[in-house]
């Protein structure tokens, strides 16, 4: 399918949390390790790298490439299990890809007869030890210097007070303390947990000051942009790798991002940041947007218990998040008209802001913040206990549980209290089926074309081409084309 203006690529990463009942199951790096083998060796449904470069990939054998064109790996560095979706062009591909990545573990996990020992969780945050893993959006941008200095920093504000929508909520919080010193709201707003400094001097403990905050990452988040991500802990990184780029357009790597439960907040957040990064493009978006302190405010925002999400501005003066956002609504309206998506996205933008305004603990319905909250919050009327309940953070953590027989917010689903835009349908195919309007159609192809022969001895696959033997590799550099007819 041709290209058409507004169109873009994006895909999402999702690194899980996981969690070891049973001790004959060893640590859950190694209980992940059973998962992924179980997928590739006896389901078949992926090719497993047997080649890998070192610039790149993990090493070899760590996972590979699904026929339904999302890659599922273990990464070398935190020996967490991760999923990258597809490149898709629908928001709804791009919700069903991901799900059905999640459907394929728990089908393996109970396969293995591993669902009493081994849970899966959709979640960036550990309770317990204060880490953080990420959910990284991905979208095919403008590669010039220009947009990637200079455009892309009017993204902030817009990222920073998305989470009123697109945050999936935590209770409670983590601060860097000195010398076991409670730090001020003060410092705690400028100081985000950053284990660089942890040391004999610092550590990192729990925050019992704030009971619930919009975000997971926000108290973990130490840099607006860099290039080498160390530890994905700033808002954006613009990878400028030669394999992500064709025609003048590049991959920007978005890493504040966290992983939505709630399929029409997950398909909001991609949708409303697709139509900024076009905003950026057309340099439509005004300086006076820019934030004061881009970090403090979201933290600010994340942790508001009056739901006020006020913000301070460069130029001076301050706006509510929700005004704010309407801000960048407003430009967005230029694009009304160009598809059905656009309008989806440009008409939920709308109503959603304004319910917000109205009454945010009656989004349920939409937003993952408010679902969490009102779970806990019914837990803790029901048990008797307060905001500083340990219990809390096992609550929170199975809102995200990815087995829908488990998890507290497929409850939710189950009940039709919470907004779908896919069916289970959807779901189904998107386990076998890759989009069918990117390449990610041409290299499941392969995918398959690999797992049908009797002993593969060497191939490699990457997102932008595959090496089906020593001799043939298939070039796939335009991620709008399907290259379905290459290796016939
Ligand atoms: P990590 O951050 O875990 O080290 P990574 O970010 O380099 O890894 P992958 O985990 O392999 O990369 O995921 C790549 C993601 O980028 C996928 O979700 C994929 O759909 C998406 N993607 C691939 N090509 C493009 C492209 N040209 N533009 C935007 N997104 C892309
Ligand atoms: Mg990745
Ligand atoms: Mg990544």
């Amino acid at each position: 399918m041709p290209r058409q203006t507004g169109d873009r690529i994006f895909g999402v990463e999702t690194e899980f949390g996981c969690l070891v009942s049973d001790d004959t199951l060893g640590t859950p790096e190694s209980a992940v390790e059973l998962v992924k083998d179980y997928l590739f060796h006896e389901l078949k449904l992926g090719a497993i790298d047997l080649h890998a470069r070192d610039d790149v990939f993990e090493p070899a054998q760590s996972g590979g490439f699904l026929m339904n064109g999302a890659r599922l790996y273990i990464d070398a560095v935190g020996s967490h299990l991760e999923y990258a979706t597809a490149e898709c062009r629908h928001l709804k591909d791009l919700v069903a890809n991901d799900r059905a990545g999640q459907r394929q573990i728990v089908r393996a996990i109970k396969e293995l007869g591993l669902d009493d020992a081994l849970f899966v969780y959709n979640n960036s945050v550990d309770h317990f030890g204060g880490h953080t893993f990420g959910c990284h959006e991905n979208y095919l941008v403008r590669g010039d210097d220009e947009f990637l200095n200079t455009s892309v920093q009017m993204l902030y504000p817009f990222l920073v007070t998305r989470q009123i929508f697109s945050g999936v909520g935590r209770v409670g919080g983590h601060i860097l303390t000195a010398g076991g010193l409670r730090p001020s709201y003060q410092e705690v707003m400028e100081n985000p947990v950053d284990y660089i400094w942890v040391s004999h001097v610092y550590s990192v403990v729990p925050d019992d000051r704030v009971p619930f905050q919009l975000s997971q990452r926000a108290d973990h988040i130490i840099k607006t942009i860099a290039s080498r991500v160390r530890f994905n802990r700033a808002l954006i990184n613009p990878k400028w790798e030669h394999f992500y780029s064709h025609d003048g357009m590049t991959r920007l790597h978005l890493l504040f991002g966290e992983s939505n439960q709630n399929e029409f907040a997950y398909a909001l957040k991609v949708g409303t940041t697709v139509l900024v990064l076009r905003l950026l493009e057309e340099h439509r978006v005004p300086e006076r947007l820019t934030l004061a302190q881009p970090l403090i405010a979201l933290r600010e925002v994340s942790r508001d218990q009056d739901f006020k999400w006020i913000v301070s501005l460069a130029e001076g003066g301050s706006v509510r998040s929700v005004d704010l956002q309407r801000e960048y609504l407003r430009l967005a309206e230029v694009y009304r008209g160009e598809s059905t998506q656009t309008d989806w996205i440009l008409d939920n933008w709308r109503q959603v802001l304004d319910d917000l305004e109205k009454d945010p603990m009656a989004m349920e319905d939409r937003i993952d913040w408010v679902a969490k909250r009102k779970i806990v919050e019914e837990y803790m009327s029901e048990e008797g206990v307060g905001w500083n309940d340990d219990a809390l953070h096992s609550v929170d953590l199975e809102y995200h549980n990815i087995d829908p027989e488990r998890s507290l917010f497929y409850g939710l689903q189950e009940m039709g209290r919470t907004k779908r835009i896919l069916d289970d349908l959807d779901i189904t195919m998107a386990m076998t089926d890759p989009p069918q309007n990117t390449r990610a159609k041409g290299r499941a192809a392969l995918v398959e074309q690999v797992l049908s022969r009797k002993n593969p001895r060497f191939y490699l696959f990457d997102w932008n081409g595959v090496a089906l033997d020593r001799h043939t590799y298939v070039e796939m550099p335009n991620p709008f084309e399907t290259y379905e007819n290459v290796g016939k």
